[in-house]
């Protein structure tokens, strides 16, 4: 048997919605971005929402919008997916990280204020795996502190922190949509914001810094082609409609491997947390120190089980060590998490004998390996 890493849930009604647009003579700036971001502004609850070609695109227009330069630093968490930092990094400005809480994997908020200085701008937070950060401490430090804050949401669409959508928690936030998250566009990712200007200059930055309204070839500001496609976002349309559904859909997968891996020893499930509602992104298992991580990998990939080790941490890329010169042991919690972790497979749609499949072959590893 041979069960992937993840798969995305395509069914009839997105593929008519994209081979209807096809049928148009509209395949980019057309109705159906227009659509999607009503969709997904009316999901979130926040008054703006702007599509764009990808989450990293979002990302790095937010930290534009906020007038972040060189000379600069963002907080942000060293455990996430590179775009988080890179974004900062596009404008010449510092990422500087803070570890996470072993227990949410998410800035430790505890660590943030000892970072802050006259040069910090924003504190970017990631809710990783879709587990939301703690935000609300993170708004009295950037209150008190006069900071902007960013929620990475790119693997959160869906997640609530008491009782609040995350995206409605900061300045701004982006979402994304690579086949791999909750829902997909292809390529993707919209930015959601209450603030007016941060919208209007995000609007006209993924267009070539166009003005609202104004001719073709004029162009007000630097800007870049970061829009999304008419078939890109008529996917995300369809797959919105279904959001709910695939978001329940992915809960009961999570609990149901959370059943079957508590009675495994030396595996960690993820933590289901208090006060949140985990949008699940990727369902990620700790091992015991005591056991070979990746030999149990190696096991399972020949066993045709799809794994990775999510995440590898950011200030240990190659590039990051050359640039800010960081080692081995910077952000111990950080590291440490990222030396146990094992991402299985996870999407909706993993049938029930698939799932056994991946815990009796994970059972199996553990015991072959040996401690
Ligand atoms: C997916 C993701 C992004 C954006 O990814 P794109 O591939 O550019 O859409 C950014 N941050 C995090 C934490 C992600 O998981």
């Amino acid at each position: 048997m041979r069960v992937p890493l993840s798969k995305p849930d395509i069914t009839q009604k997105e593929i008519d919605a994209v081979v209807g647009v096809l049928k148009t003579p509209y395949l980019s700036i057309g109705p159906q971005i227009t659509a999607f971001e009503q969709s997904i502004a009316r999901y979130v609850g926040t008054k703006y929402a702007v599509g764009v070609n990808s989450g990293t695109s979002g990302l790095h227009l937010l930290i534009r919008s906020l007038g972040i330069t060189e000379g600069n630093e963002v907080i942000t968490t060293p455990f996430s997916f590179v775009a988080s930092a890179n974004c900062v990094l596009f404008e010449r400005a510092k990422p500087v990280f803070v570890d996470i809480d072993p227990v949410t994997l998410n800035l430790n908020t505890d660590l943030v204020e000892e970072k802050i200085n006259e040069k910090t701008k924003a504190i970017l937070a990631v809710h990783a795996f879709g587990y939301p950060a703690e935000m609300k401490k993170l708004q009295v430090i950037a209150k008190n502190y006069d900071l902007a804050i960013i929620e990475d949401a790119c693997e959160a669409l869906g997640a609530i922190y008491e009782g609040k959508k995350v995206g409605t928690l900061s300045d701004a936030a982006v979402f994304a949509f690579y086949p791999n998250k909750q829902i997909t566009t292809g390529e993707g990712g919209i930015i959601v914001t209450d603030n007016e200007e941060i919208a209007r200059l995000c609007r006209s930055m993924r267009n070539q810094g166009r003005g609202e309204g104004s001719a073709w070839l004029a162009h007000e500001r630097l800007g870049y082609n970061y829009r999304l496609d008419e078939l890109s976002a008529a996917l995300g349309v369809a797959q919105m409609a279904r959001l709910e559904d695939i978001l329940a859909q992915r809960e009961k997968v999570a609990k149901r491997y959370n059943e079957k891996l508590r009675k495994i020893e030396g595996v960690k499930t993820p933590t289901t947390g208090k006060n949140v509602r985990i949008s699940w992104f990727v369902y990620v298992i700790q091992l015991d120190e005591s056991i070979n991580r990746d030999e149990v990998m190696a096991y399972l990939e020949k066993h045709g089980v799809g794994c990775r080790p999510y995440f590898s941490p950011i200030h240990l890329q190659p590039f990051y060590k050359d640039m800010f010169g960081y080692r081995e042991g910077d952000y111990p919690v950080t590291e440490r998490v990222s030396r146990s972790t094992i991402a299985l497979p996870f999407y909706n749609t993993i049938t029930e004998e698939e799932l056994e499949y991946v815990v009796k072959t994970l059972a199996d590893a553990i015991v072959t390996v040996g401690n």
